[in-house]
């Protein structure tokens, strides 16, 4: 069932999204070679519970972490691990927080400073792709819009691969509520949008092929020819003013401008 929230509901998750940006920006400000994803998670975890909230990824589905921590060509759902950081990788950090019944959930992919160029511009294409998405949840459209839009800007303008396993999803007092919010689709079709809808808007873009396949571990979805995938997410509710992103990147923006670690996409 979709549910609409109310003003306060709405307020109730932009709380929970701002520790979920905090913890993002507190990784930023960590982030450099030799560090390991295990490490980032301890300190996401104690940063989340100091804030009164809980993790919400930690036991989902058995998940056994507070972050999922992504590297190159591991699309979503990587495990932290004593793998140490390099400094050509490209880490991408999705996390997600419940306070006071209700669930925030953002990603952002990070370049350490050797990352190649071609890998920049699929991180500054996916970025991008998520404000155009994002410009489409507005009342009266519908998810195709969101989807189209998307699709349209890194497919179709970009010839990069938008992943269809994975998509975005409704959000509120569940992680994941309906409706699916896929990142390709038709404009005009879909689940028409209304005000006190809330969504997570997820890009997962790869170079090369959109194929993924799923590692061992059960978890770790990875593209199918090893090149890399990048992903961005904001919370939004969709208002009678437009989408107003519950999610903060501005923190943790200025966090990666200032870690000389990191290249600021
Ligand atoms: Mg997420
Ligand atoms: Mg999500």
């Amino acid at each position: 069932m979709i549910t609409i929230k109310t003003q306060e509901g709405i307020e109730k998750m932009r709380a929970a999204d701002l520790i979920v940006s905090e913890t993002l920006a507190l990784v930023a400000g960590m982030l450099r070679e030799g560090v390991t994803g295990l490490e980032l998670d301890a300190v996401a975890e104690q940063y989340i519970r100091q804030q009164g909230g809980v993790p919400a990824f930690k036991g989902y589905g058995g998940f056994p972490a507070s972050l999922c921590i992504s590297i190159n060509d591991a699309v979503v759902h990587g495990i932290p691990s004593s793998y140490a950081f390099q400094s050509n990788d490209m880490v991408s950090v999705d996390c997600g927080v419940v306070l006071d019944g209700y669930f925030g959930d953002a990603a952002y992919s990070f370049a350490f400073k050797e990352v190649n160029e071609e890998t920049i511009q699929l991180m500054k294409v996916t970025k991008e792709s998520l404000y155009k998405g994002i410009e489409q949840a507005r009342v009266g459209n519908r998810i195709g819009d969101i989807g189209y839009a998307i699709q349209e800007y890194t497919e179709r303008q970009h010839g990069y691969g938008v992943v269809r396993d994975l998509v975005g999803h409704g959000i509120g007092q569940a992680l994941h509520e309906p409706p699916e919010v896929p990142n390709y689709g038709r404009r005009g079709r879909g689940l028409k949008l209304k005000a006190g809808m809330t969504i997570a808007v997820e890009p997962m873009i790869n170079m090369g092929t959109r194929k993924v396949r799923q590692e061992k571990d059960g978890w770790t979805i990875k593209t199918r020819d090893g090149k890399p995938s990048a992903h961005y997410e904001h919370s939004i509710a969709i208002t009678e003013n437009g989408p107003d992103i519950l999610s903060n990147h501005a923190i943790i923006e200025e966090k990666v401008k200032n870690n000389p670690n990191l290249i600021d996409i």
